[in-house]
C-alpha cells in the first residue's frame, strides 16, 4: 500500500482546483494523489449540460488541466479507484479488488449524487440523469431531431437541458410539480419570464404534474403522469436535484447529516487533518451567518482552493459570496447571495428586453442578486454589497441611473 502526505478523495471540480492550487503553492512531487471513481481527469462539469451535451466539445475540451500537468507536477491520479470505505482510524482508503491507499492528509471532495425516480419503470433505458461525463454523451447519443422528450424537473438542469434538446431539434416538454419553473430559487415575474421564453421556443410545460410511471410497449415508450396523462415520448431526462454523496461515511466518525459533512470556517471537519470542499461540505457561512452547503460551480472552485491553502498550513478561512451562473438559448444570468428570509425585491432593467436584475433585501440589506445583459457597475457591486452587508434604500435602487452613488451613500465596511 502506497501512502500519500495529502490524498484527495474525489476526482470533481473542487479536486482539479485544489490540485491547481497545490501547484500554485510549490507543492512537491510524489506529495499528492486524487482517487476519483470515474475514468477521466477532473472536468468541469457546467458544459455536461450546455455545449457539451450538444456535441460542441470533447472530453478534452473540458478537462480542468491536462493529464500532462498531473504527470509534470508528479501527481498521482487513481481513475477508476471507486473508494468503498475511509478508514479513519488507520488512515486508509478501501477501493476495488482490495487495493488501498494510505493518507496523512485528506480532502473529501466526493459532490453530489443524483435523484432517482422510484415509480414503476424508472430502471427503463430511455430513463436518463445527469451528472457524469459519460451521462451526459449518453444522453447526446440518444437526441434525434423531430422526436419528443420530456424534461422531468424546473431547476437549472430541467431547464438547461430542455433548451439543449429543443435546439437540437426535439420536440420537447417539461414536467414538474410546481406551478412556475424554478420557484425554489426564481421570483413570479422571472418564472413568468422564462416561461415565455421557453413557449416561444417550442417547449410545452405542464405543471404541477408528478410522474407516477413509465411504460415500455410494443406501440412505443409512455410517461405517465399523476393527472392519468399518458404522454408518448423518446427520451427522458429527469432532473430532480441531488444529494450530498455520503454513502461512504454512514458509522463513521466524520460528523455529518443529510445536509453534508460539517466543517469549520477552513473547511476542516471534525476529524483530525480530513478537510471537505464542494457540494459535499456544510460550512458555516460568514456573510449570513448561518450554515450553508452550495451545490455549485464556483463554491467547488474556491472551497477546494482554500481547503488545499490549509492543508499547506495556510490557515485561511473560508469567506465567500456563493455565485452560480446559467445558460439557456441566448440567455445568461448570473446569480450571487441567498435569498432566503428576504422581505422585499426591487427589480431593475426591462424583462422584455431580456435585461433584468432583481435585489433581494433582508431588512434593508442586501442578501440575493440575479443579473442578466445588465451594465458591468452591476456585476461589480452586487457581490460586493452582499459581502458588506450593505443597507440600500429601495426606492433608490430602483430609480438610481449609476449605482456608483448608490455606494458611496451606504458606507458599511
Ligand atoms: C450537468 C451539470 C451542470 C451544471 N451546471 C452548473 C452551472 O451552470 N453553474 C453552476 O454554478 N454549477 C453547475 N453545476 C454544479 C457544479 O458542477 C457542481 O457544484 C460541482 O461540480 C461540485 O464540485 P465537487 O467537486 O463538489 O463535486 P463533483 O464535481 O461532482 O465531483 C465529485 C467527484 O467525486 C467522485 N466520487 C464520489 N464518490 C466517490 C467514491 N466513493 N470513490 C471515488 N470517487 C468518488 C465522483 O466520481 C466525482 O468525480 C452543474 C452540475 C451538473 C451535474
Amino acid at each position: 500500500m502506497k501512502t500519500f502526505p495529502m490524498v484527495i478523495l474525489g476526482g470533481g471540480v473542487a479536486a482539479g482546483y485544489a490540485a491547481k492550487e497545490f501547484v500554485s503553492q510549490n507543492g512537491g512531487k510524489g506529495q499528492l494523489a486524487i482517487v476519483t471513481a470515474e475514468q477521466v481527469p477532473p472536468y468541469e462539469r457546467p458544459p455536461l449540460s450546455k455545449d457539451f451535451l450538444a456535441g460542441g466539445k470533447k472530453p478534452d475540451d473540458i478537462l480542468i488541466s491536462d493529464p500532462s500537468f498531473y504527470r509534470e507536477h508528479g501527481i498521482t491520479l487513481f481513475r477508476g479507484f471507486s473508494v468503498s470505505k475511509v478508514d479513519f482510524a488507520r488512515r486508509r482508503l478501501h477501493g476495488p479488488s482490495g487495493r488501498m491507499i494510505g493518507f496523512e492528509k485528506l480532502l473529501i471532495t466526493t459532490g453530489s449524487a443524483v435523484r432517482r425516480l422510484n415509480v414503476p419503470g424508472a430502471d427503463l433505458p430511455w430513463i436518463f440523469y445527469l451528472r457524469q461525463l459519460k451521462d451526459s454523451q449518453h444522453i447526446h447519443a440518444h437526441i434525434k431531431r423531430g422526436k419528443r422528450a420530456v424534461v422531468i424537473g424546473s431547476g437549472f438542469i430541467g431547464m438547461e437541458v430542455a433548451a439543449v434538446l429543443t435546439n437540437e431539434g426535439m420536440n420537447t416538454t417539461m414536467v414538474f410539480p410546481g406551478d412556475r419553473v424554478w420557484e425554489h430559487v426564481f421570483t413570479p415575474p422571472v418564472s413568468a419570464f422564462f416561461e415565455k421564453q421557453f413557449a416561444d421556443h417550442g417547449i410545452m410545460l405542464m405543471k404541477d404534474e408528478t410522474v407516477v410511471g413509465f411504460e415500455d410497449k410494443r406501440n412505443g415508450r409512455l410517461v405517465v403522469l399523476g393527472s392519468g396523462v399518458r404522454m408518448p415520448v423518446d427520451l427522458v431526462v429527469a432532473g430532480i436535484g441531488v444529494t450530498p454523496a455520503l454513502g461512504l461515511f454512514r458509522g463513521s466518525p466524520l460528523t455529518h447529516d443529510q445536509d453534508g459533512i460539517r466543517v469549520n470556517e477552513y473547511l476542516e471537519t471534525n476529524v483530525d487533518s480530513v478537510w471537505a470542499a464542494g457540494d459535499i461540505a456544510n460550512y458555516p457561512d460568514a456573510i449570513f451567518r448561518r450554515r450553508l452547503r452550495i451545490e455549485h460551480w464556483d463554491n467547488a472552485v474556491e472551497q477546494g482552493r482554500v481547503a488545499m491553502r490549509n492543508m499547506m498550513d495556510k490557515f485561511q478561512p473560508f469567506v465567500h459570496v456563493p455565485y452560480f451562473f446559467s445558460d439557456e438559448f441566448d440567455l445568461s444570468y448570473e446569480y450571487w447571495g441567498n435569498a432566503e428570509g428576504h422581505d422585499h425585491v426591487v427589480y431593475r432593467g426591462v424583462m422584455k428586453d431580456k435585461q433584468l436584475s432583481v435585489w433581494w433585501l433582508k431588512q434593508g440589506v442586501l442578501c440575493a442578486t440575479l443579473l442578466m445583459n445588465r451594465p458591468d457597475e452591476e456585476r461589480r457591486y452586487a457581490p460586493r454589497w452582499i459581502l458588506r452587508r450593505a443597507k440600500l434604500n429601495p426606492a433608490q435602487l430602483k430609480t438610481a441611473k449609476s449605482l456608483r452613488s448608490l455606494d458611496r451613500t451606504f458606507g458599511q465596511e
